[in-house]
């Protein structure tokens, strides 16, 4: 663990090895441990109070200093008062930001799921060490309306882009890209000139889709398909794709949201949300969580 308690009862990091202190969570005198290879820490000469301890890291201390002390390595008890654990970053609002470096069993996932969850979690991982062989694509928006057709069963979809060319909608000065979330639901996104009749373009779009629908006998109906559109005024970077390579499965059975860090593709300056396929800027994050300090 990063910090322990001096005769002052003050939160002290580890200055020298050997150097002693008190658990701030069962009271045992721990002992200072500062080498070459891993981080500094403080050990439990016995047993460690937290069964859960994991080594920290550089990564996991820059994340911690983005909050402030009082809100980091924080001892949580169960209702007994006799187990505890120490969360990453527990926030005013109870809520528990996990920090994960290593690989983790589903067996864990679950219990730390229910014990740190009680409130709310979040997983922030490390790309670097959990998905080293996996890359995000992206595309960055720049002062463009985007009009997302979304279709919610793949038939129609598979087509969609030659049937626009037909029809004169996909327009020459239009990027265009498609998305596929999966076998049921495939997005189509288009960025247009912010000066376009965006209004009309819909309406086109509506009554084509409207009109395709009805060839395919009932097969579809207006249900199957949404059409959206979102303005970027400012450069925005949007997911594509995680593509994955010797994926770690366990990180799909994460029942609370899992934001990426260090992720091939990714800015430094991002995360990526990974069950939204959502990247958010860091700064955003930690304003938004930083509110409860
Ligand atoms: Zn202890």
């Amino acid at each position: 663990m990063r910090f322990a308690i001096n005769d002052f009862n003050e939160r002290i990091e580890v200055s020298r090895s050997g150097e002693k202190a008190h658990c701030r969570g069962c009271g045992a005198v721990v002992i200072g441990r500062k080498g070459k290879i891993r981080k500094e820490h403080w050990y439990h000469p016995n047993k460690d109070c937290d069964s859960w301890y994991e080594p920290i890291t550089d990564w996991h201390i820059s994340w911690q200093n983005q909050f402030p002390v009082e809100n980091i390595e924080i001892g949580i008890a169960d209702s007994t008062g006799k187990i505890v654990h120490r969360a990453d970053i527990l926030l005013n609002n109870n809520l528990v930001i996990e920090i994960q470096n290593s690989p983790i069993s589903i067996k864990d996932i679950e219990k730390r799921e229910s014990f740190y969850g009680k409130n709310n979690m979040i997983w922030i991982l490390n790309g670097s060490t959990l998905a080293s062989n996996c890359h995000l694509d992206s595309i960055e928006r720049t002062n463009v309306i985007a009009i997302y057709v979304d279709f919610y069963k793949g038939g129609l979809s598979r087509n969609f882009e030659k049937m626009m060319v037909n029809e004169e909608l996909i327009l020459p000065s239009c990027k265009y890209y498609v998305d596929r979330y999966n076998y049921e639901f495939h997005r189509h996104k288009f960025d247009f000139p912010l000066n376009i009749n965006y209004q009309l373009l819909k309406m086109k779009i509506e009554s084509f889709l409207k009109l395709k629908l009805s060839l395919y006998d009932g097969l579809y109906d207006e249900e199957d398909y949404a059409i959206n559109s979102h303005v970027y005024n400012d450069r925005c970077l949007e997911a594509i794709e995680l593509k994955k390579m010797n994926w770690r499965k366990f990180i799909d059975q994460m029942k609370f949201p899992v934001f990426f860090d260090n992720l091939n593709g990714l800015p430094l300056d991002r995360l990526y949300w990974y069950q939204e396929n959502r990247i958010v800027k860091k700064e955003r994050f930690l304003n938004k969580y930083l509110q409860y300090t």
